[in-house]
């Protein structure tokens, strides 16, 4: 059997546009196009987004095992969603091969590791898996995890051992952060500003706000941090008031003050502690000022997710590629899928840092090691048979 090389599935994959507005069937049907030659089942869990345009997420499992059975050793998680592009991006959906890389929207988030998953599975025949499989492939990751969601929701999925792909050169990534979001609106009350005394600056009352936010936020960089927070830098929940808007003129006391409150906590940090802590805050500023209003209203909450260090997955994969496990600051599908699994790992070919951008890109070498790495993780067992 003529081995199947990462990179030209790569090319195709990233030929097949696949920004999150837009339905990722075409690309389902790639995979499914790909793996029906090779007798695998496939459960499409379909459903429409707000604009009434179709996402599927994909359960697909090899012919020797049992289909439509989700209960497996080791689930392959990927998203097929990408982040939208610039107009000028010529090259985005047309990729090309520069110096040892392939650039184009996709390359490494995440295109390069479902290429690395197709050539893994097409290349090795049956009597070398180890482990009970499935391909899990979902929609609308980059605009919130929505198809998970969707997948967890209709309950199938019940794997021991997940990866999620995502561009971490290669590392075990077993922890992440999570991510918060709220809109903090203060009131005041409108006067002439010749006469103060007969209002109240709702911006005035907001950077009193903002400035113990940030205390905070200095406080807690200069506390000792836990031995488990290390895998961060980092190590500690950090904040952004990332935009801020209020007031009418330049005469006139502001009535309102509104800012976005952006926060990445810890993994295990409660949901709802940071809001918390805000009213705590407030309720201090109203010893002095009894008439501060506010609103606070979450936009997004989403815990971090942590694997232990000593887990098999983690310890399988720093074997198996000799590199050592790291924390990542982004977003991924790991939060939700581990609360499924006994232990979760983020992991693919490229750099973050290249990703959402035209730069990004992904080295060859890097799809060809990932294969070989895929390879090793799918012919052993996760722990050694008792
Ligand atoms: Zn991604």
């Amino acid at each position: 059997m003529e081995k199947i090389s990462p990179a030209p599935l790569l090319d195709a994959l990233i030929r097949i546009p696949s920004v999150s507005v837009l339905t990722n069937r075409p690309l389902i049907e790639f995979v499914e196009n790909e793996l029906s030659g090779r007798g695998w089942n496939f459960l499409e869990l379909p459903y429409h987004d707000s604009r009434g345009i179709e996402k599927v997420n994909l359960l697909a499992t090899p012919p020797w095992q049992k289909a439509n059975e989700f209960a497996v050793d080791l689930a392959l998680v990927c998203h097929t969603d990408t982040v939208p592009y610039s107009a000028e991006w010529n090259e985005a959906a047309a990729p090309q091969v520069i110096g040892d890389s392939m650039h184009g929207c996709g390359a490494c988030d995440v295109k390069g590791f479902l290429a690395c998953l197709l050539a893994a599975l097409l290349n090795m025949p049956e009597a070398q898996f180890a482990s009970t499989i499935a391909l899990v492939l979902t929609a609308e990751e980059e605009i919130g995890c929505v198809g998970a969601r969707y997948l967890l929701q209709a309950g199938l999925l019940r794997p021991r051992h997940v990866v999620v792909g995502e561009p971490t050169s290669l590392r075990p990534a077993r922890a992440g952060k999570g991510y918060g979001l709220a809109e903090i609106r203060v009131f005041g009350t409108e006067a002439h500003s010749a006469h103060p005394a007969q209002g109240v600056s709702a911006i005035y009352r907001a950077a009193k706000l903002i400035g113990k936010i940030e205390e905070y936020g200095l406080s807690l960089g200069n506390a000792s941090v836990a031995e488990s927070a290390h895998i961060f830098d980092p190590p500690y929940t950090t904040f952004n008031v990332g935009t801020i808007e209020g007031g009418t003129a330049k005469n006139i006391l502001p009535g309102e003050c509104m800012f976005l409150l952006e926060w990445r906590p810890l993994p295990g940090d409660p949901m709802g502690q940071i809001p918390g802590i805000v009213q705590g805050m407030v309720a201090d500023l109203q010893m002095n000022d009894p008439g501060f209003r506010y609103e606070l209203n979450v936009l997004r909450e989403q815990p971090g997710f942590e694997t232990a260090a000593e887990s098999p997955l983690v310890r399988r994969w720093t074997e198996i590629s000799g590199r050592g496990a790291i924390g990542v600051p982004f977003g991924t599908e790991a939060p939700l899928m581990s609360t499924l699994a006994d232990d979760t790992i983020v992991l693919g070919p490229g750099d973050m840092r290249t990703a959402h951008s035209p730069r990004e890109c992904v080295s060859l070498a890097e799809l060809d090691l990932c294969v070989a790495y895929l390879t090793e993780l799918l012919e052993h067992p996760m722990e050694p048979a008792p």
